[in-house]
């Protein structure tokens, strides 16, 4: 199976130079010429096997160059003892029709991780395919989550380095010291002076920089991203939402062949669209809900047709999703039309004019397999409130957004289908908001909060979270945005 890029500028290439080049040089997305097709029999089997093994299952499907033993080796080294739960992504039952799939099981709390801890190994078996002997060295830019779970997952990873740059006052003092206590021969993080935008641009910079790749090949190295838009992060995404499927059949929630409706908190679109890859191979799906925090732009959009991010920005409790502009979108415009010069179009408009409308007809083909919706900071909130109080269950903010959209929608229909509920983070990890949304005053601040959510949950942390404060700090220094370049030439001297 080949990749093609969704611009149509770029030759097709096989899975691995895809995961290798990460982005199309004519700047579009990779995406499998043909989706593989599962019948029922393959789910049914999928049923009596492990996380690893559906993993696996699914992987293969998309990746032909990589052998049965190879990807059995990768899976076991990347879903094993750093999760903390043996079903990597368990499902937790709320009711008769609404399951909650857990995917923060991870090293970081977020589930970054269900990718993250498997796309370096999948990344240096692509650069063994391909007989290049340069070590790739990671260069992130990041707000917070992604930052921290590349690190875990490329850290003393033989032939990779990893260098990350954050917002010196834009991350919060949870996902700051997780960085700056990052441990790792490999591994490199700096501050930079200025908001997220700011070293997202440096990082761009150094990416376009000719003359700085030379040098940096010269020396042996050369550099590559970890960021959503790599099909190494979303491969891995799919396999998960057969495992839901499996596990709410296993539950006696779902009968096999039955519709599942699957609610996801969306930000770059990466995750949701993960899920809408396992239903055109095959899974039984009913409807994908896109839900969205106060940076409603996608509700609008799956409503209208048309992407405009000319709004004001809104920073919120659930930060990875405070996103305008959903990179992943672009696979599903491909997709749906298979139109490179019009999707082409669509990029052109929105790098311009900062919005583009895709017409009645594929707005309808959207909405024929989305449904948009979106909550404020305090509704989100209050969810937390009442799912704790109702089930006893506690979750993070993105996750509330998720159940509180799904909650409008159920009100709205009067009616409830079977869904699963994406969760994204441990609440452990924004434990400041899910205090203020149990009603808790506190003083206490960055990791103390862990310890505080912990005591009046009675819920015993994730124990990377619990044990941050005592973990030796060993990044501390910031550059200028200026000389984010030279950071990296001195750290690949
Ligand atoms: C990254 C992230 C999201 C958004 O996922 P996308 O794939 O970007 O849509 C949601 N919640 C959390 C906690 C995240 O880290």
């Amino acid at each position: 199976m080949m990749y093609v890029s969704t611009r149509g500028q770029s030759e097709a290439v096989t899975a691995s130079q895809a995961i290798i080049r990460g982005i199309a040089p004519d700047g579009g997305l990779y995406v499998p010429e043909t989706i593989p097709a599962v019948d029922e029999a393959f789910i049914r089997a999928l049923c009596g096997m492990n996380y690893r093994e559906r993993a696996v299952a699914v992987l293969g499907l998309y990746l032909e160059e990589f052998s049965k033993e190879e990807l059995n080796g990768i899976a076991a080294a990347s879903y094993g003892d750093n999760f903390d739960d043996p079903a990597i992504a368990p499902l937790h039952v709320l009711d008769d029709d609404t399951a909650v799939l857990e995917l923060w099981h991870g090293p970081t709390s977020a589930f970054k991780d269900m990718a993250l801890q498997i796309m370096p190994r999948l990344l240096t078996a692509s650069l063994r395919k391909n007989g290049e002997a340069r070590t790739v060295s990671i260069l992130v830019a990041t707000s917070g989550d992604t930052g921290k779970a590349a690190l875990e997952g490329f850290r003393d990873v033989p032939g990779t380095r990893i260098m990350v740059f954050y917002p010196r006052d834009g991350v919060s003092q949870v996902q700051k010291l997780q960085m700056a206590t990052q441990e790792g021969e490999n591994v490199n993080v700096v501050a930079v002076a200025g908001n997220f935008d700011d070293a997202q641009t440096g990082v761009k910079k150094i990416f376009g920089d000719r003359d700085f790749a030379r040098t940096l090949a010269e020396r042996g190295y050369f550099l590559s991203s970890a960021n959503s838009i790599n099909w190494g992060r979303l491969a891995p995404q799919i396999a998960y939402y057969f495992s839901a499927y499996c596990d709410m059949v296993g539950a006696g929630k779902l009968a096999m062949g039955q519709k599942l409706d699957l609610c996801v908190p969306t930000g770059n679109f990466g995750d949701i669209l993960a899920g809408w890859y396992a239903w055109q191979m095959g899974l039984p799906v009913g409807r994908l809900i896109c839900a969205s925090n106060e940076n409603n732009v996608l509700t609008d959009f799956i409503a209208t047709g048309v992407y405009d991010k000319n709004r004001p920005f809104h920073l919120t409790s659930s930060p990875s999703m405070d996103i305008l502009v959903s990179s992943n979108l672009e696979r599903l415009l491909y997709c749906l039309t298979g139109d490179a010069a019009r999707v082409r179009g669509y990029m052109q408009a929105l790098a311009e004019q900062g919005r583009y409308d895709v017409g009645p007809q594929l707005g309808a083909d959207i909405r024929a397999d989305f449904t948009g919706g979106y909550c404020r900071d305090d509704e989100a909130k209050a969810e937390i409130g009442l799912r704790w109080r109702e089930q006893g269950y506690l979750m993070d903010t993105h996750t509330a957004v998720a159940s509180r959209v799904l909650r409008d929608l159920r009100a709205r229909e009067g009616a409830a289908r079977p869904t699963v509920i994406v969760s994204t983070a441990s609440p452990f990890k924004f434990g400041a908001a899910v205090l203020e949304a149990l009603g808790v005053v506190t003083d206490e601040t960055g990791p103390a909060l862990v310890d505080e959510l912990a005591a009046v949950t009675g819920i015993g942390a994730p124990r990377p979270l619990s044990g941050l404060g005592k973990k030796p700090v060993r990044f501390v220094s910031w550059v200028e945005k200026e000389d984010m370049e030279s950071a990296v030439s001195a750290f690949l001297a």
